[in-house]
């Protein structure tokens, strides 16, 4: 028997080991000279804008929408074709997500549809580069000076992608990255925010620790009420020896992206994700023909599963979590994204995956989908 195929696997080498080992033992595990590091090398990676990193991308967006002066009654453009965390920040913060649907060529939000969901409450769009294909940012860019709104480019999945050869995170806005274990690097968990200028990143800095400054003759103050956001050394050790490896893995990523567009039959009617070059390849999402099978996608995935292969769904629509229904949402609404929301599949895609586990993927999708097809 095969060893299982999980959908992503995050490849650590032994040096990451050694230097996480090295902070365990240098006395220091807390936020200190390795996030200093990690922060220096972001900034270089982005074009020499300033960076900071936290303990998650769901925090760093909190922060975001804050720096942004964002709260009750304002709105906040979005796309319900995304994980949760994108929405809920909007609703902590006490604003309301106004959600557009997405385009079925690029399952990002429609910007198309965008201007018309604008209202003279709207503060900012938070655009999500979805499976680390980036949102069309001259387009985006376009609509947000014209309105003179905010960005926060939710890039959670979009380390190392691209815009016009131009890295994600390097220009515009605020720029959230996720260091998850599943993202294109890891921190185990972490995130980060690309900032606009050093005084934005110093108030960024109060709001990641409690709001406190401290003064160099040894004093301190707080002048706003800041959370408990800091990553660790621990942590940035782990994305230290990660960074060094992104645009390899992201490069391993798209060779494998090739193989899987080179092989998968063309005849089992599967909708297959936009083959762009702009992408990291976070994620290979097909969708599957539903209408065409006899049976769903949880028995398709558990008969992928009996075959040794992990897949994964990223992710249902978001507006049809009970949550978001309470708050006046409902099947109809957005039907492109409910339509990839009902039938997406994320097949495994991870460096450290083998030429041969692309084959052997394909092989176990034709054999699955054909005794399933009406
Ligand atoms: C992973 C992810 C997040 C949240 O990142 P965390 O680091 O887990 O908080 C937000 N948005 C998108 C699109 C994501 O994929």
């Amino acid at each position: 028997m095969t060893e299982y195929l999980p959908f992503t696997r995050p490849s650590i080498d032994e040096d990451t080991i050694a230097d996480v080992a090295n902070v365990l033992r240098s006395g220091w595990i807390t936020s200190g000279p390795k996030v200093k590091l990690l922060e220096a090398g972001l900034s270089d990676y982005f074009g020499g804008r300033p960076v900071r990193v936290v303990n998650s991308a769901t925090g760093a967006m909190e922060i975001a929408l804050r720096l942004m002066g964002i709260g009750a009654g304002d709105e906040v453009i979005t796309t319900p074709m995304t994980w949760v965390a994108t929405t809920n920040i909007i609703l902590n913060a006490g604003a309301t997500p106004v959600l557009v649907d997405i385009d079925p060529a690029t399952r990002n939000i429609d910007l198309a549809k965008v201007e018309a969901a604008i209202t003279p409450r709207t503060k900012a769009i938070l655009p999500v580069d979805l499976a680390g294909l980036p949102v069309d940012r001259d387009r985006l860019y376009a609509i947000a000076q014209k309105h003179g709104l905010r960005v926060l480019e939710d890039a959670a999945q979009s380390q190392g992608a691209t815009w016009n050869g131009k890295r994600v995170g390097s220009f515009g806005d605020l720029c959230s990255i996720s260091f998850h274990p599943n993202k294109n690097m890891t921190t185990t968990e972490g995130g980060a925010l690309v900032l606009n200028n050093e005084a934005e990143a110093r108030e960024f800095e109060k709001w990641r620790l409690q709001g406190v400054t401290r003064f160099p003759d040894g004093t301190m103050d707080c002048d706003l009420p800041g959370g408990k956001y800091n990553l660790t050394d621990v942590s940035a050790a782990v994305g230290l020896g990660q960074l060094k490896h992104l645009d390899a893995f992201n490069a391993r990523r798209k060779a494998l992206a090739d193989m899987y567009f080179a092989q998968i039959d063309r005849n089992l009617g599967l909708e297959l994700p936009l083959q762009s070059a702009d992408s990291n390849w976070h994620m290979f999402q097909p969708l599957l023909p539903l209408a065409q099978m006899n049976t769903g996608r949880a028995d398709f995935i558990a008969r992928m599963h009996a075959q040794g292969i992990g897949v994964g769904i990223h992710y249902p629509a978001l507006h049809l979590f009970s949550l978001y229904r309470a708050r006046g949402f409902a099947e109809g609404m957005f039907p492109h994204a409910e339509h990839v929301g009902a039938s997406t599949i994320s097949l495994p895609l991870f460096p450290a995956m083998q030429d041969s586990d692309v084959t052997r993927v394909c092989t176990a999708l034709s054999n699955v989908l054909r005794a399933v097809l009406k």
